[in-house]
């Protein structure tokens, strides 16, 4: 049976979804919806994914049930150690994935867009591996935030196009990349998230769904049961949350929580609370709710953590808020920061802000003592210890 969380043929999850492109992108984003699913589930492919991410990742990431942190809770709880992946974050299962398809759609060069910088590194990763050509966009104002993940990208091999436009900021960035993608038909473009035009929100989560089949087997060994009764995971444009909740989707006894980044508050014009505040448009080539003023503009989002920081959600999401399937939270850059320290005290583990912001929920939850509760950890923290080192300065 099919699940009501696939979209449809024409990429639509209920009203959201769909491939709204430039007529000239056309052709690129069919050969790729004509492909995808053939090249996904050959066995060849399978073969060559899983083995990168088993010696070249390191997967299957830990299923660690953290002692301290579920005493303080009063349930069990569980981290998925996405963070311990090579290059820090479940990012790179989805650059693995694409560059594979990429390849065996004769591609030999790729271009991504980058806001802050992680996807630019993990795609940048999979270029040096695979030794094809690399171009990333960036907006200008992120390449100074971002020095060192620039960095990283240029020592990889990456060109790093500063997008000079509007806000300099992800979407020109997005802007810049579709320009440079049109122009050179040729090129492949490695979306890092559950967005963009129908297939790639499709294509990603199902790169991404390694995260929640592993958590399945390891699970039934620890608990004996695969399913917990709670999945909690932040969410940017929402593909570390599709990959945790991809194998639950259709299991509604598990309860999903996906978290977004408040910034310094819901109501304070500087959040990145899309479910909240969004309404629904066309962003990034497909429908979905955004962040946008009376006119339809983007509204600029913000967040501590420049991986939160985006003014969409993908569509897979925009449906599972409506639906009601997941519980949308929020957590603000201050609750995410006492997660953060709170998680490295307790369990010696420095989680990126970004999963810091799942954590955040924590004690927002009434949690059972038999509850059996699953944060994923998408990241490590090592890209925020200027903003740990700033907070813990303040004081
Ligand atoms: C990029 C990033 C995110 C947000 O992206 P999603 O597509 O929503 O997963 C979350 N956590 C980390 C560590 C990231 O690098």
């Amino acid at each position: 049976m099919k699940s009501k969380f696939q979209p449809n043929e024409h990429g639509y999850y209920g009203q959201f979804g769909g491939a709204f492109i430039p007529e000239l992108l056309y052709p690129n984003v069919k050969e790729l919806e004509d492909n995808y699913l053939d090249i996904i589930n050959s066995e060849e492919f399978q073969s060559a994914y899983k083995s990168l991410l088993k010696d070249y990742v390191g997967r299957p990431s830990p299923l660690y049930l953290a002692p301290r942190l579920s005493e303080k809770y009063k349930a069990h709880i569980y981290l998925k150690r996405e963070d311990l992946n090579h290059t820090g974050a479940h990012k790179v299962n989805n650059t693995i994935g694409q560059i594979l398809i990429a390849k065996k759609l004769g591609k030999t060069k790729i271009i991504a867009e980058t806001g802050a910088g992680q996807h630019g590194v993990a795609t940048a990763t999979v270029c040096a591996l695979m030794n094809l050509d690399c171009t990333i966009f960036m907006g200008e104002i992120d390449i100074k935030r971002q020095a060192p993940n620039v960095a990283r990208m240029k020592m990889l091999g990456a060109k790093v196009v500063a997008a000079t436009s509007g806000s300099k900021t992800l979407k020109d960035a997005t802007n810049e990349a579709i320009r440079y993608w049109i122009q050179h038909p040729e090129t492949y473009y490695l979306i890092g998230s559950v967005v963009g035009p129908h297939p790639y929100p499709d294509m990603v989560a199902r790169l991404q769904a390694v995260i929640s089949e592993e958590m399945k087997l390891q699970l039934k060994e620890q608990t004996g049961s695969e399913n917990p009764d709670t999945i909690i995971a932040c969410v940017g444009g929402g593909s570390n949350a599709a990959g945790a909740f991809y194998h639950y989707l259709d299991d509604e006894a598990v309860e999903l929580i996906a978290v977004e980044a408040a910034g310094l508050g819901v109501n304070s014009g500087q959040s990145a609370a899309t479910s909240q505040l969004g309404e629904v448009g066309v962003i990034h080539g497909s429908k979905t709710i955004l962040m946008q003023n009376e006119y339809g503009q983007i509204v600029e989002p913000y967040s501590i953590s420049a991986g939160l920081d985006y003014p969409g959600v993908g569509p897979l999401h925009a449906y599972l808020h409506e639906t009601k399937r997941a519980q949308f939270l929020n957590a603000t850059d201050e609750e995410a920061m006492l997660a953060a320290l709170e998680l490295t005290k307790l369990e010696g583990i420095i989680p990126a802000l970004e999963s810091a912001h799942a954590l955040a929920v924590l004690p927002k939850l009434n949690l059972r003592p038999d509850q059996v509760v699953v944060v994923n950890l998408s990241g490590r923290g090592d890209k925020d210890l200027e903003a740990y080192i700033n907070y813990l300065d303040k004081d």
